[in-house]
């Protein structure tokens, strides 16, 4: 299969940048511009990815590429690359923040940006294993600090990763690793649920009763389940 990976047949190129050849680079677009250059990326990425695919069988849904095969992507993905505008340019043009921040899980069948049709700059999500929020409120917090987001989204999704371990689970594994912690990995939490609304709902109280969270987003916090196979948002209420 790799003999027939046109990335793989591509001259290899040095991974240092300064021995990359220097590609003529565009000019920063206005944000409007930029936002269209990124869609047609996302659509001429799309028909790349599923031409390389078309050489993998049928059976095979996922070719599993290593990481110096994504690496190769990279490099041709990288001379059509526009320069993202940068926080002060942002800043310099006007653009109000996003005003939405939504937690959902990291499974690639979960893509925010894609269910929820979300351009650059019109929302931002934080991705992690299930969309569990209690790990992730450090981070909630220091990204409200630069955009103070108005509403935030709790989004789990049918057929979650998350629903198909346990911590009894991770934990046999891990105490097997560091076996003089056992007390210690007792008290980790790694995100597992088996009640999908009900996940919900948890990380929507966890959300509502967080104090250092900002009153805006602890009374505009709202939960919804993806379904994978249909495309459909479901709300979720508590
Ligand atoms: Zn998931």
């Amino acid at each position: 299969m790799d003999d027939n990976n046109p990335l793989k047949r591509a001259t290899p190129v040095p991974l240092h940048s300064s021995q990359v050849p220097s590609q003529p680079r565009a000019q920063v677009r206005s944000i409007p511009d930029y936002c269209q250059f990124l869609s047609t990326l996302r659509t001429d990425l799309e028909d790349h990815i599923k031409s390389t695919a078309s050489t993998v069988e049928h059976n095979n849904i996922m070719p599993r590429p290593s990481l110096s095969e994504l690496i190769a992507r990279n490099r041709v993905y990288e001379p059509s690359h526009t320069p993202f505008p940068t926080f002060a340019e942002i800043k310099a043009s006007g653009t109000p923040g996003p005003r939405v921040l939504v937690v959902t899980c990291a499974d690639p069948r979960c893509e925010p940006y894609q269910f929820l049709n979300i351009a650059p700059f019109d929302a931002i999500a934080i991705r992690c294993i299930g969309g569990r929020v209690e790990p992730q409120i450090p981070g909630i917090l220091a990204v409200d600090t630069l955009f103070n987001f108005e509403e935030i989204a709790v989004i789990h999704h049918t057929d979650c990763g998350a629903t198909m371990f346990t911590k009894q689970d991770v934990s046999r594994v891990i105490k097997t690793r560091a076996p003089a912690r056992a007390d210690e990995i007792d008290k980790l939490e790694f995100g597992d649920f088996k009640d999908l609304a009900g996940s919900v709902k948890d990380d929507l109280k966890i959300l509502r009763g967080n104090p250092y969270l900002s009153k805006q987003l602890r009374e505009h916090a709202h939960g919804y389940v993806f379904d994978i196979k249909t495309g459909e948002v479901f709300n979720v209420e508590v």
